[in-house]
């Protein structure tokens, strides 16, 4: 079949690579003239890994990944005399995290674009869909022709606006800067989170020792410091050293700031006609649960296995199955990363309180089942 894939990101160039080595003519649009995103990190858990390896792509993913990440952690802020220092809420069980792999974002997206032929990816080539679902691709003020169009044009995506299927996004209410360590970062504690009243900090190392961090605040939207890596640093300036040592040792212009948004509700179908919406584009959800590009590894796995060895005369068919087999599972993921998002962002000290005791009173076993539920994968191959 001829497959159009709108969007070089992770969800877009998966589909394409396991597609393509199918047998598929497929033709990656993407706007920008690099591909390449800006670097930070990205922590992927076991259903991703299984996605990956349903179109061959797994191993590849995994041997630029960080393994060995036993465990994580919740923490919370405490100050004594001056002095701030993190204890632990919650030791999250191995047999829960054990499957998270840390991979730095620009590494992911050189690997999977290495799985595609030369030519594949048409750069700086925004494109629209038709509004009707006709599988037609308009770039450049041309108009061509497929089977079928995938439209992974990310959170923000205009293609899902122009086939009547969107809801909108909602702010979540705080805004997060990312970064990664320009050289290893020892800290004596497990990768995880520390949460303080509306501000979260999370470290998680890297292949390499370097360390990806992120940091949260509640805050208005759309606000911009002059200089976000002094503005990062004055907002964490109180906390423990490790957290002042990850961003001193991060170059000043390598801090990401983007205010965090989902989907103001989940859509209604993630096909119209012949286009269909994987990624962000189809369930964009806020980060907490470090999910949303496990859900576009999922939704580009199953898609391409849905299409191997069919005709065009069968998609109608496979796209309901595609729905069918994507809506709930990602439904949920979304709702519960909003879930996890308040919690961690709790700023009101009753709320705090309540959210700390409750924390720390939920046995390690229902947070490992919890996480393993998140983790099981509903794969297509029956
Ligand atoms: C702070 C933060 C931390 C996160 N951490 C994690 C994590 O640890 N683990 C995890 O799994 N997920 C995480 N996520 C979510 C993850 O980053 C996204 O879910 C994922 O990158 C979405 O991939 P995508 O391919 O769907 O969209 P995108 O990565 O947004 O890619 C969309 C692509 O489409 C292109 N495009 C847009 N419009 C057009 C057009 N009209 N024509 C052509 N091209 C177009 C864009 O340029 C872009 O290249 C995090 C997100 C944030 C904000």
């Amino acid at each position: 079949m001829r497959i159009a894939v709108i969007g070089a990101g992770i969800a877009g160039l998966v589909a394409a690579a396991g597609m393509q080595a199918d047998g598929h003519e497929v033709t990656v649009f993407e706007r920008r003239d690099e591909p390449n995103p800006a670097g930070a990190g990205l922590t992927l858990f076991n259903n991703a890994f299984e996605a990956l390896d349903l179109v061959g792509l797994g191993d590849a993913v995994r041997n630029i990944a960080r393994d060995g990440i036993t465990g994580g952690s919740i923490a919370v802020l405490r100050r004594s005399q001056g002095e701030a220092t993190a204890s632990w809420l919650l030791s999250v069980p191995v047999t829960a995290a054990a499957t998270m792999r840390s991979v730095h974002r620009a590494a992911l997206h050189h690997e999977l674009l290495v799985h595609l032929r030369p030519g594949t990816v048409r750069t700086g080539s925004a494109a629209l869909v038709a509004a009707d679902g006709t599988p037609q691709v308009t770039a450049n003020d041309r108009d061509e022709q497929f089977d079928l169009v995938v439209a992974a044009d990310g959170i923000r995506s205009q293609n899902r606006r122009l086939v009547g299927l969107d809801t909108g996004l909602r702010y979540a209410g705080y805004t997060a800067w990312r970064g990664v360590t320009q050289r290893p970062v020892s800290f004596d504690l497990q990768p995880g989170e520390i949460w303080a009243r509306g501000q979260v900090f999370g470290m998680v190392p890297l292949l390499d020792g370097r360390v990806y961090w992120y940091a949260t605040r509640n805050l208005p939207e759309g606000q911009r410091a002059s200089n976000e890596y002094e503005f990062v640093q004055q907002q964490f300036a109180t906390w423990h050293a490790p957290v002042r040592e990850c961003i001193a040792a991060t170059a000043e212009d390598a801090v990401m700031r983007h205010d965090i948004y989902d989907l103001a509700g989940p859509l209604t179908t993630f096909v119209c006609g012949r286009t269909v919406l994987i990624g962000d584009a189809a369930h964009a959800m806020t980060p907490n649960l470090g999910q949303g590009a496990g859900q576009g590894i999922e939704d580009a796995a199953t898609l391409t296995y849905l299409l191997r060895d069919a005709d065009a005369g069968e998609l109608d068919t496979i796209l309901a199955r595609y729905v069918q087999l994507r809506k709930r599972r990602t439904s949920v993921v979304m709702r519960r990363s909003r879930a996890a998002g308040a919690m961690a962002q709790a700023e009101h000290p009753f709320a705090v309180g309540f959210r700390n005791a409750l924390v720390r009173l939920t046995p390690g076993w229902v947070m490992s089942a919890t996480m393993q539920r998140l983790q099981r994968w509903p794969s297509p191959v029956r």
